[in-house]
């Protein structure tokens, strides 16, 4: 059996300086703080640049140092300055999950690769929490993410291997080969489910969503991302039910269990399904 001391340099193999590591925290964190007010005004139809940031309950404006990411959540334990009106947990969760992405990303990949997922992730988190909030998925995120996706297939061909470096065409390819199986694959799952149910099965926004994952991911990652995301989801509804929690009531938002499995892809899952693979050749080849 493999360790961990094997696994991780396989799944982390830059090395990187601890105060690099820190800035990258704190920038993640910063974006993340941004991230959360994408997830608010963008459903709403606001700009997410002006106004700057105030206050939900009394209009208020937030001056920037008690705007600082997880810090001023932690020191005002969980109030606003203003008004004391609660501010939920997650504006804290979601700084510090991007405060947490980032540093593992440069350490996953080189550092052109590391910026694109970043944006990746952040549109993924964005995507998620408005599904959560809102059961829609805006398409500027879907579509336009599948676009951005495919561009930076040309631009960037080593998304989609090392081997493809300075091959935009080959880039651009497997990008569109990703955007189109994931967004042919799920529709299809779409029509026949919701055919077979009667009711809307899955959402046309989820379709779009896997389209623009596989923009970014490759086709490999698409029946990764769909096998996954369909364990992820029916263990939580079986979870759900068991516990009699009906949290979204009769409906649960699939956007987040295909962001969920991108995600694991991204962090290793392809690594490790292909690590898994070759220990278990090796294994049969001492066996027999
Ligand atoms: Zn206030």
């Amino acid at each position: 059996m493999p360790s961990l001391s094997d696994l991780l340099p396989a799944l982390f193999p830059q090395e990187l300086a601890p105060l690099f590591l820190v800035g990258l925290a704190l920038a993640g964190a910063c974006i993340g703080s941004f991230l959360n007010v994408c997830i608010y005004r963008i459903p709403l139809g606001l700009s997410v640049v002006t106004p700057g940031s105030h206050c939900h309950a009394c209009g208020r404006a937030i001056p920037g140092w008690w705007n600082i990411p997880v810090v001023s959540w932690l020191l005002l334990r969980g109030r606003a300055k203003c008004c004391g009106v609660r501010i939920d947990a997650r504006y804290a969760v979601v700084e510090a999950a991007m405060g947490i992405a980032f540093p593992l990303l440069f350490l996953r990949f080189p550092p052109l690769l590391a910026a694109v997922y970043a944006l990746f992730v952040s549109g993924l988190l964005v995507a998620s929490l408005i599904d959560i909030d809102h059961f829609i998925i805006p398409d500027r995120l879907s579509i336009g993410g599948a676009l951005v996706g495919l561009g930076l297939g040309a631009l960037v061909p080593t998304l989609h291997g090392a081997e493809l470096a300075g091959k935009p065409w080959a880039g651009f390819n497997h990008a569109l080969g990703g955007a189109f199986l994931g967004g042919f694959l799920l529709w299809v799952v779409v029509v026949v489910g919701s055919k077979a149910l009667k009711k809307e099965a899955m959402g046309l926004g989820d379709v779009k969503l896997l389209a623009g994952i596989g923009a970014f991911l490759g086709w490999e990652a698409v029946l990764f991302v769909i096998v996954l995301s369909s364990f992820l989801g029916s263990f939580f509804g079986g979870a759900m039910l068991l516990l009699r929690k009906q949290v979204w009531g009769s409906r649960i938002p699939y956007g987040p269990f295909l962001a969920l499995a991108a995600v694991v892809w991204l962090f290793g899952g392809g690594t490790l399904w292909r690590l898994l693979f070759q220990w278990w050749r090796q294994g049969m080849a001492g066996v027999l």
